[in-house]
């Protein structure tokens, strides 16, 4: 047996997101209509009823596990995602360069994303790992730079906290903040301490860098400094190959949902042209998955371009993307996977409505197909299709229920 996830990003909508239809019942989806005429759907609530999910707590959901007793934050996922090695006790956070005037007051806040720079982030990268905090002895820092604007940072070291507040200010002309710990814990004032001695020392590696020289003569504002926000620490999950007995790979283009899926215990393969956009190669992705299950026993397939269309307001763009992933990842999946001893699963994570611009808590569409999913009379994908399924509504757990389908559930009990 192998088997596919595949979760579209937002791909939840409500009736108001196209005169009375949800963004995914006005797509033409032929391949996803075949599978559901073939498999069974329910609508799956992806954290619990009436909880409002992010992604990442949201994966962690529908991964099989609870993220009110493991979730410790973004950041940890963010370091993950990009490749950095977490280890227990770091604080992580997410970074990103931005442009700040020194002024006497503090740092005043010009960009927060630095003009979203393209270029030199590996040069500025090298700059700031050669930080030592003298002030808080015994304390590391490790910055890696990841798109654009984008980075993480791991602090390592005895004694440390994710209980500080961050340092981004997010609104233009107001001053960069000093990090404070939020509670009285000793660890959590040293983290702060921490924190600030690096902010600062971020800007004097930063600010004459000949990166940002180059970015001023181009009238382009310098990357001179590094805020930081979602201190988290690397919380115990307990990994899905010690649970299962199986091992999974993760395609995602977005280093947040990679992070997730390697916290999780999943390998992570890296597919060119997989963007975490609504320009990325969805073909690719269907080819390296396939691929995958050569070597592995089932394959996540993360696609992002869906909450994007949904956080922008823009239900052709949601609509054409959830018709890019029927025709561009689903068709080439089903046409390449052995169907005889291959479940396949397609869901959200949670719903991103066109008129509300941000996650909901309705819950989203789920389909199962495969040789053991006894077929449901539901023939089309959609919402309200998906609420006549023979799965009912039920919450989280698609990847066990998944894995269970190919048999290799753990029993409960004797
Ligand atoms: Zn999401
Ligand atoms: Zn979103």
């Amino acid at each position: 047996m192998k088997a596919i996830l595949v979760i579209a990003d937002g791909l939840g909508g409500r009736p108001s997101d196209l005169d009375g239809q949800t963004c995914a019942e006005a797509a033409s989806t032929p391949n996803l209509d075949a599978l559901a005429e073939d498999g069974a759907l329910g609508l799956v609530d992806p954290i619990g009823p009436g909880i409002r999910p992010g992604s990442d707590t949201a994966h962690l959901s529908l991964l099989g596990y609870d993220p009110f007793a493991l979730y410790t934050g973004r950041g940890v996922f963010e370091c993950l995602g990009i490749g950095m090695d977490v280890k227990t006790g770091d604080v992580c956070f997410r970074a990103n360069f931005a442009t700040v005037l020194d002024t006497d007051h503090g740092f005043r806040l010009v960009d927060r994303r630095a003009g979203r720079l393209e270029t030199g982030q590996d040069e500025l990268e090298v700059a700031l790992n050669r930080i030592e905090l003298t002030e808080t002895p015994g304390v590391q820092v490790m910055f890696r730079a990841s798109t654009q604007h984008r980075g993480a940072v791991v602090l390592r070291g005895e004694g440390l906290s994710p209980h500080v507040t961050e340092t981004d200010a997010h609104r233009v002309d107001a001053l960069v903040l000093e990090a404070r710990p939020s509670d009285s814990d000793p660890a959590s004032a040293r983290t702060a301490d921490a924190v600030n001695e690096y902010t600062r020392k971020s800007y004097q590696a930063l600010h004459d860098h000949p990166v940002n020289r180059k970015r001023l003569a181009q009238r382009n504002p310098p990357a001179n400094i590094v805020l930081l926000r979602g201190a988290s620490t690397c919380p115990r999950i307990p990994s899905l190959e010690s649970i299962y007995d199986v091992r999974g790979a993760v395609i995602a283009g977005g280093a947040l949902y990679r992070g997730v899926a390697l916290a999780c215990g999943m390998t992570s393969i890296d597919v060119p042209g997989a963007t975490g956009g609504l320009d990325t190669d969805l073909g690719a992705k269907a080819r390296a998955a396939l691929d995958a299950l050569d070597t592995v026993d089932y394959v996540f397939v993360h696609v992002k371009g869906t909450d994007n269309a949904g956080h922008d307001r823009d239900a052709a763009a949601k609509v054409a993307f959830i018709e890019r992933i029927d025709a561009e990842l689903i068709g080439p999946l089903v046409d390449g996977i052995d169907r005889d001893a291959t479940h396949l699963a397609f869901t959200g994570d949670h719903t991103t409505p066109i008129d509300y611009g941000d996650h909901t808590v309705e819950p989203v569409p789920v389909l199962f197909a495969g040789p053991n999913v006894a077929r449901d009379a539901v023939t089309s994908f959609g919402e309200r299709e998906a609420g006549r399924g023979g799965l009912g509504r039920f919450s989280g757990r698609v990847l066990p229920i998944l894995l269970g389908y190919c048999n290799w559930a753990p029993k409960f009990g004797s």
